[in-house]
């Protein structure tokens, strides 16, 4: 995959107007949507004669077409000519702010090729889609409890903290620099693009290695990309021994693997990984139009093989006035906190994948996501399908 490639940032003054192109329109409309409701993802796949949209609000999809054959195209000519060209060569990337109803948004867009089309998926930020604190995340009161203990014992090492929604990990990533802002800790923040000024905390985009500015710091926040530089990250870890790093992976086993396939030694990220924290989107079944049903025997095979006991209540909502008609209700966001203890080290040192995750299951017991899922199906609040 291509590096990120950071374009100085111009402003992009998205004014309504008629006479814009199609696709600049459907690009105004997104930036309406994620004001008013949590939109921050969305992806446009360009077919022959229409453009399937694809929005991501809380981690849940949806769907919707646009008639016409030249909306990525449209907007990627937009967007350039009110960019500073990217100097890099593999230009699929660009990266500006666009303001809106005077709300300044920062917008990352990756343009890519499919086979039926060109594709375009657009992240976008702003002060209202961004916490501020971990009480307006959508963590429970015991999980952030965890995390502003584990914050307040301010220990050396690494954290790594792993979704496999980028949108949770932008959410953390503020909220919980603010917990450790409020302890008055000398922060770094690492980020490919900022999405967030936050006071007092020293902010870089370093590109590569070399470009590492010398801050002084007892902490540094990562929000690592595959796609950028690994030699990066080796760097920042090496400058900033004391660090906690964002990983986009479906696990804590799979984000350590990742880490050290692409940027540490095994035994680097042994000696230093003190907590690995897991994040993951739930979404409620609507409670208003909840209904008990029997589960069939395709369910019960499901049910047997999560180990959840059969004759749990098991729910399902048609869709109400109050859900509009999704069938879903609240969205939480569940964690799991694991402590490393030295057995999880060993299975980091053997690269081992069944054994930390068999480890991980062991340590955390029920407080892992697949319990917390499970007790959620097994009460009736999410629907079997939801679990892994
Ligand atoms: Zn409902």
């Amino acid at each position: 995959m291509h590096k990120a490639a950071l374009s100085s940032v111009a402003a992009l003054d998205a004014q309504n107007d008629d006479e814009s192109p199609y696709g600049v329109q459907v690009f105004f409309d997104l930036l309406d949507q994620s004001l008013k409701s949590n939109l921050r993802i969305a992806h446009l796949e360009q077919e022959a004669d229409f453009c399937r949209v694809r929005a991501r609000v809380n981690g849940r999809l949806t769907e919707y077409r646009v008639d016409s054959g030249n909306v990525v195209a449209e907007l990627m000519a937009e967007f350039k000519s009110k960019t500073a060209r990217a100097s890099h060569r593999s230009e699929a990337s660009l990266v500006f702010d666009a303001s809106r109803d005077n709300v300044l948004c920062h917008i990352e867009c990756f343009m890519y090729s499919t086979t039926t089309g060109s594709a375009l998926t657009i992240q976008i930020n702003h002060p209202r889609n961004i916490a501020d604190t971990l009480d307006q995340t959508t963590l429970s009161t015991d999980s952030i409890a965890k995390l502003r203990m584990h914050t307040s014992q301010q220990r050396e090492g690494l954290t790594v903290i792993s979704s496999p929604s980028v949108e949770l990990l932008c959410n953390t990533y503020y909220a919980l620099l603010a917990e450790y802002n409020n302890l008055d800790t000398k922060l770094v923040s690492f980020e490919s693009s900022q999405r967030k000024k936050v006071a007092r905390v020293s902010h870089t985009t370093a590109i590569d290695a070399a470009s590492i500015p010398e801050l002084d710091s007892d902490h540094i926040f990562i929000d690592w990309h595959s796609s950028s530089d690994p030699e990066l990250l080796n760097a920042l870890l090496n400058v900033y021994p004391t660090a906690t790093v964002f990983v986009q992976a479906q696990s804590s086993a799979k984000a350590t693997r990742q880490l050290s396939d692409i940027a540490i030694s095994e035994r680097q990220l042994a000696t230093n990984l003190t907590t690995l924290i897991e994040l993951d989107h739930a979404h409620m079944i609507c409670p208003h139009c909840a209904e008990a049903h029997d589960p069939n025997g395709a369910e019960i095979r499901m049910m047997e093989d999560h180990h959840i006991v059969a004759n749990s209540a098991l729910n399902y909502a048609p869709g109400c006035d109050r859900c509009e008609h999704t069938g879903f209700g609240d969205h939480r966001t569940l964690m799991s906190l694991c402590e490393v203890t030295d057995l999880l080290r060993q299975t980091i040192e053997s690269r081992c994948m069944s054994k930390m995750t068999k480890n991980l299951q062991t340590i955390l017991k029920k407080d892992s996501l697949a319990e917390q899922r499970k007790r959620l199906v097994s009460a009736g609040q999410m629907e079997l399908k939801s679990l892994k």
